[in-house]
Parts: structure tokens; C-alpha cells; sequence
């Protein structure tokens, strides 16, 4: 089954509004546009407004980094899902960074995810275990409970439009990637899980993503796993060339996939 892919640039709390638009000029230049791949940058709320301006809107489309689950009202220092409504396309939610130093719940991220889709912007939920719950052996507990109450709210056909990022925690900002075999693991286990919970046309629909270390030399053996649609890139993001070549990487995935097919 062939699915757009996706490459996805997490920002994080870097960049200045300054810093940002020289980068949106330099991946504007460089990035190339390849049909079937799809790019996300994702920078933070500051920049959103400006890079908006200054994409190349053929190349790009932007993601928030979080957002606040109620629409409007008095809740000083956040930011709506329904305030970027017409700002960004998609919004990434239950980042293990929030998780972990802003204490999001799964309660939370479920509101969040659910904001996203009422507000007509598509979510990028984010599930992956820790380094300790990976040694317990509770990773599929934790993919479960992270998944099946992230969705609780949703149809089947939103279901079919959202992204789910596997991002085990460990494998993030480490030196290298999960190997394919977990990462094959994890992918086909939330697969399962929007299959039991939704059906298979939606199972089949639904984009999944893998996060933590993306590097160009890596690209091709993670997208070589099956289930795999694309790749949430946290530093690597940062560097243009870098970016580039994971985005060319995922094209020439996506080529030999359709070869195959
Ligand atoms: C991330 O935090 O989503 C991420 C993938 O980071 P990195 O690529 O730096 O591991």
C-alpha cells in the first residue's frame, strides 16, 4: 500500500525568528520538490508567522511544536490549536519532551489531539517508550495505553488523516537510530492497535513515522521497514544539508518502493 510519505523537521526550542527565515532560505533553495513526498517544518510559535511568509509553498507546509487543547480563553502564555488553525497543516502533539518536562498526560495529549482535529489541523501524535520501561519489557503496554487513549475521541476517518510518530524516547538525541528490527516491532504494533480499535481500511490509511537520530546515512534502512511512511528529524533538521539529503533519502525510498509495487 502506497501512502504519501512524510519528513517532518522538529525545530524544537532552536533558531531566532532571524536564524529561522536564513534557514527556510537555504532548504527553499536546496530542497528539492519530489512527488509522493510530502515536508513539514516545525518551528517554534515565534517563527510560525514569519516562515509562513517565506516558504516555498510547493516544497513546504508547517507544523506547530504543541498547542494548547482549548480554543480560546483565560490562559495566559498558551497558544491555541484553534489560534494556528489557518497558520499550519499539521501540529505535533505528545512530544516526549512535553511528556517528560511539562508533565503532559495521556488524558492530555488525548484533549490535544482531538483539539487538532476539530480545529481542521492534522495531528502528528508522537508514542515511544523509555530506556527503563524498554529494559521492563513494557514497551507494547506503553505503546498501547499511548495510542489507544490518544485516539479515544476520534472517528475512523479521522483516524485515517492523522500521523502517528514511533519515537522511542532512548533512541532520541542518542548516536545512532532504534535498530530496524524494534523499529519493525513498535510500527507493526500500533498498526495492530488502529486495526483492533478501527478496522483495516483505516489501519492502511493511517501514516507512521520514526523518530530519534535521523541521519542521511541511516534513511535507507529505516524506510526499508515495513510499515514505515517517513521520518520525524529533530537536529538534524537544523542543518540544511543535512535535511536535504534525509528528504532525498525518503524520495528514493518511495521510488523503489513504487518499482516494487
Ligand atoms: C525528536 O526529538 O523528535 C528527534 C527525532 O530528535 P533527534 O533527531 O535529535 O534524535
Amino acid at each position: 500500500m502506497s501512502r504519501v510519505k512524510l519528513v517532518v523537521a522538529n525545530w524544537k526550542m532552536y533558531l531566532s525568528v532571524h536564524e529561522s527565515s536564513l534557514l527556510v532560505n537555504r532548504l527553499n533553495k536546496t530542497v528539492k520538490v519530489h512527488r509522493g513526498v510530502e515536508v513539514v517544518l516545525s518551528p517554534s510559535y515565534l517563527s510560525l508567522q514569519p516562515i509562513s511568509q517565506e516558504i516555498d509553498r510547493r516544497k513546504f507546509r508547517l507544523a506547530a511544536q504543541d498547542g494548547y487543547f482549548i480554543d480560546e480563553g483565560a490562559y495566559t502564555g498558551a497558544v491555541s490549536l484553534s489560534q494556528m488553525r489557518d497558520l499550519v497543516h499539521y501540529a505535533i502533539i505528545g512530544h516526549s519532551e512535553r511528556r517528560r518536562y511539562f508533565h503532559e498526560s495521556l488524558d492530555e495529549v488525548r484533549d490535544k489531539v482531538a483539539a487538532a482535529v476539530r480545529n481542521g489541523i492534522v495531528p502528528i501524535l508522537c508514542v515511544g517508550e523509555t530506556k527503563e520501561e524498554r529494559a521492563q519489557r513494557e514497551t507494547k503496554q506503553v505503546l498501547h495505553d499511548q495510542v489507544v487513549t490518544a485516539l479515544a475521541n476520534l472517528t475512523s476517518q479521522d483516524v485515517e488523516n492523522i500521523v502517528i510518530a514511533y519515537e522511542p524516547v532512548w533512541a532520541i538525541g542518542a548516536d545512532q537510530p532504534a535498530p530496524p528490527d524494534a523499529i519493525a516491532e513498535a510500527i507493526s504494533w500500533i498498526r495492530f492497535q488502529v486495526r483492533e480499535l478501527y478496522g483495516q481500511a483505516t489501519e492502511e490509511a493511517v501514516r507512521l513515522l520514526y523518530g530519534g537520530s535521523d541521519e542521511p546515512e541511516y534513511v535507507a534502512a529505516i524506510m526499508e521497514v515495513n510499515g514505515v511512511d517517513g521520518l520525524l528529524v529533530g537536529r538534524a533538521s537544523l542543518n540544511y544539508e543535512r535535511f536535504s539529503d534525509i528528504v532525498t533519502g525518503v524520495h528514493l525510498a518511495a521510488l523503489s518502493e513504487s518499482k516494487v509495487e
